[in-house]
């Protein structure tokens, strides 16, 4: 087989990474890697065994008990966390800023990296994250950093989280989305940043089929050559 493709898809929560790069996923016939989900696997583990989610150390030692993997079903990424789905537990607020804080801490960071790396270089992926084209696949061969204004992102985190039937208010999940936004940015191990060579994409007042169709033009047009 000719080297994999990977289109890497790096962006603050809520820009609507997720939802663009599931439907280009299936579109091109790639597997869809929501990287996300697996800090929010450590994350849910670490709150599961009542581990404050601030304490590296105890998080660290908790890395070499557990055992984080990801699998397909009905073209759907589910995570396992030592052999269980746990896919229905990690969107919840409480994950969502357990993941951030522990996705700061290098052993972390280390503990998910050859998961990545080894999907992306079996199959044709698109791979969303943080850090995707600048540490995990700095060979990826789109990149593309996917932006929206803190208000847009939070509006559309809010209604999702509703439509989920969540008790949220707006208010709390802008709050929580500046706070990750913050993390994620000022962390010394693979902060959020475009990669040098990544495609800035700004989907601030877009709908979500407008957003599609610009990733999918620049898609088509640099895996095509
Ligand atoms: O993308 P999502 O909001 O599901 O990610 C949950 C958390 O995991 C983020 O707030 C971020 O701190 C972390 N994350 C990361 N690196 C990635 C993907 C997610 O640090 N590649």
């Amino acid at each position: 087989m000719n080297k994999p493709i990977s289109i890497a898809i790096d962006g603050p929560s809520g820009a609507g990474k997720s939802t663009i790069a599931r439907v280009l996923a299936k579109e091109l016939g790639y597997i869809y890697v929501d990287t996300g989900a697996l800090y929010r696997t450590v994350g849910y583990a670490v709150l599961q065994r009542g581990i404050d989610p601030k304490d590296a150390v105890a998080v660290e030692a908790l890395l070499p008990n557990i055992t984080v993997s990801m699998g397909y079903a009905n073209g759907e990424q589910r995570v396992f966390l030592n052999g269980e789905d746990v896919s229905a537990y990690i969107r919840t607020p409480e994950v969502s800023m357990a993941a951030s804080t522990t996705s700061a801490m290098p052993p972390v960071r280390r503990f998910l990296f050859e998961l990545q790396q080894d999907t992306a270089r079996q199959n044709n992926v698109i791979m969303d994250g943080r850090d995707i084209g600048t540490v995990v696949l700095p060979f990826a061969t789109v990149k593309i950093f996917l932006t929206a204004s803190a208000e847009d992102r939070a509006k559309r985190r809010f209604l999702e989280l509703r439509e989920k039937g969540m008790d949220v208010t707006y208010e709390d999940v802008l709050s929580d989305m500046k706070e990750r936004d913050y993390n994620d940015s000022h962390r010394s191990a693979a902060p959020l940043k475009p990669a040098e060579d990544a495609i800035m994409v700004d989907t601030s007042g877009n709908t979500l089929e407008e957003s599609i169709d610009i990733l999918k033009t620049l898609v088509q047009k640099t895996v095509k050559g």
